[in-house]
């Protein structure tokens, strides 16, 4: 496996980063996880947007896009592979122990992995904690995971591939790792950006592609809509079968099915869509 380390191709095995990397050390970090196809990485404008986007609210100096590009390429090419999960990770770079970020400036990890395409529905639940819809980390995607990982946990343990928050107000937020959609009197809504959820670009695109409405929702229209789907890189449109004891009809239903289809279509026609 070859990845891009700080402007270079290098072989995965040799390849070093700091154990005071800020990133590993504080989780002063952003990254972007981008789907691969056939070696093309699947709306790689948009998250190399939202890599700009994250840095800047983490105060991390702007990503050079275009040699975040060449190392996707540079990656791509390295790695053929059908289906792939491309990851780049920026962090605050190098910085003793107990001290601020340090001068030495970001390091810049692009990796690839080979994933498979996920299954077309799943089960989620609901945990207890919240998302906190005005911390100074809403909205972006930083390295800052844990919170994430401990209620993906809770979700396995109960036998789902994904948990779902509130916000500290009691609306509908997202996933650990995906946004959420949910169908009411057959009409497609989705939780807005200042619920606090991740301005997933799976979202935007099911937004303006499927026709969803933004819309602040409780947490119990996850007990009446009549289907629930998820969103996310690598998912695509995932339908839910199951919300908590909760069991769907027919998934997935005519509006899933219609998203999933457009969804298909559009991306097959548009690699990058702006
Ligand atoms: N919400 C969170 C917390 C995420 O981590 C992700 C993706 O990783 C998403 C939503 C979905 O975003 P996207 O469609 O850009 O993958």
């Amino acid at each position: 496996m070859r990845i891009w380390l700080d402007g270079a191709l290098r072989d995965a095995e040799g390849a070093r980063v700091s154990v005071f990397d800020h990133g590993l050390t504080v989780g002063d970090g952003v990254f972007e996880t981008i789907k691969a196809d056939h070696g093309r990485a699947f709306a790689l404008t948009r998250h190399l947007e939202r890599l700009t986007t994250s840095a800047r609210g983490l105060g991390l100096p702007d990503p050079d896009l275009d040699e975040v590009r060449r190392g996707c390429e540079a990656v791509l090419d390295a790695n053929p592979m059908a289906l792939g999960r491309l990851r780049i990770t920026y962090t605050g770079g190098v910085s003793p122990l107990g001290s601020d970020r340090g001068e030495a400036g970001p390091t810049l990890v692009i990796a690839l992995s080979a994933t498979e395409r996920r299954p077309d529905t799943t089960a989620a639940v609901t945990v207890p904690w919240t998302r906190n819809e005005r911390g100074a980390l809403t909205g972006l995607k930083t390295t800052s995971y844990g919170e994430n990982v401990v209620a993906l946990a809770r979700a396995r343990e109960r036998g789902a591939s994904e948990a779902l928050f509130a916000n500290t107000v009691g609306a509908l937020c997202e996933g650990t790792g995906s946004n959420v959609f949910v169908v009411l009197d057959g009409e497609l809504h989705t939780p807005p950006l200042h619920s606090g959820c991740l301005a997933g670009i799976t979202r935007a695109l099911t937004i303006a592609w499927a026709g969803a409405k933004e819309t602040d929702l409780p947490l119990d229209a996850l007990e009446r809509a009549e289907e629930v789907f998820l969103t996310s890189t690598l998912r695509d449109v995932q339908a839910v079968t199951r919300v908590d004891g909760r069991q769907l009809a027919d998934t997935p239903g005519p509006v899933t099915a219609e998203a999933m289809r457009i969804f298909d279509e559009h991306s097959a026609a548009d690699f990058d869509p702006r």
